[in-house]
C-alpha cells in the first residue's frame, strides 16, 4: 500500500500554460522517479466526458469527474495533476474539501495575453461568434481566492512557474526537497 499523493490543481483561463506547465512537471516527476498522472482537460473531454457541453452543469459534471479520479489516483500514491479550466470557483473548493491534500495552481493571465497566444484558435472563433460559452470572452471565469500557488505565466518562464510549484509542494511536506528542475541557463538553481 503506497502512502497517500496529492493532487496538484491547475486552473486557469485556456491558453494560460495549464498543458505547457503540467508538461515540464511531468518532466521534472519523471526525473525524480516519482509516479503521477496529468489528466488534462481537452484529454479528459474526448474520454471520460465525451458528449459534456459547456454550460454550466457540464463544465461542473467535468470538472467533479476529474476530482474524483485524481483524488482515487492520489490516494493510491500517484500525484495527479489536473490541468483544465476549471472556471467555477465552488467546484473547485468542493474537490478540495473532499480532498484535502489539494494544491491549487492558478495560471493567472489577462485574457489579453491569452488570447494573442490563441494557441487553438478558439478566440478568434468565439470573438467571431463561431463558438458560444467560452471562457473569458463570454462565459465567467471565477478565480480562486486562496491558491497555494499563483503563476502569471506572461512574466515568468516555465521552468520559474514549475520551480515555484514544486517548492510550494515541497513546503506543504508533499514532496521531498530535490533538485529544482533544469532552470533557464545553465545554473539550473532553485528560484
Ligand atoms: P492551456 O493548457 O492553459 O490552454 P497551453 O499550455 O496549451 O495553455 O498554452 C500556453 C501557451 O503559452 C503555449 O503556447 C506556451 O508555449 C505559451 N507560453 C509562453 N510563456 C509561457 C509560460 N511562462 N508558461 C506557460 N506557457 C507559456
Amino acid at each position: 500500500m503506497h502512502s497517500p499523493a496529492f493532487i496538484l490543481w491547475f486552473t486557469g483561463l485556456s491558453g494560460a500554460g495549464k498543458s505547457t506547465i503540467a508538461a515540464e512537471l511531468a518532466r521534472e516527476l519523471t526525473r525524480r522517479g516519482l509516479d503521477f498522472e496529468v489528466l488534462d482537460g481537452d484529454v479528459v473531454r474526448e474520454n471520460l466526458s465525451k458528449g459534456l457541453g459547456f454550460g454550466k452543469a457540464d463544465r461542473d459534471i467535468n470538472v467533479r469527474r476529474i476530482g474524483w479520479v485524481a483524488g482515487t489516483l492520489a490516494k493510491h500514491g500517484c500525484i495527479a495533476i489536473g490541468a483544465a479550466i476549471s472556471p467555477y470557483r465552488a467546484v473547485r473548493d468542493e474537490i478540495r474539501a473532499q480532498y484535502p491534500r489539494f494544491v491549487e495552481v492558478h495560471l493567472k493571465v489577462p485574457v489579453e495575453v491569452c488570447e494573442a497566444r490563441d494557441v487553438k484558435g478558439l478566440y478568434k472563433k468565439a470573438r467571431a461568434g463561431e463558438l458560444t460559452g467560452f471562457t473569458g470572452v463570454d462565459d465567467p471565469y471565477e478565480e480562486p481566492l486562496h491558491p497555494e500557488v499563483v503563476c502569471e505565466t506572461h512574466q515568468e518562464t516555465v521552468a520559474q512557474s514549475a520551480a515555484k510549484i514544486l517548492h510550494a509542494c515541497e513546503r506543504l511536506g508533499y514532496l521531498s526537497p530535490g533538485a529544482s528542475p533544469v532552470a533557464d541557463g545553465a545554473s539550473g538553481a532553485a528560484r
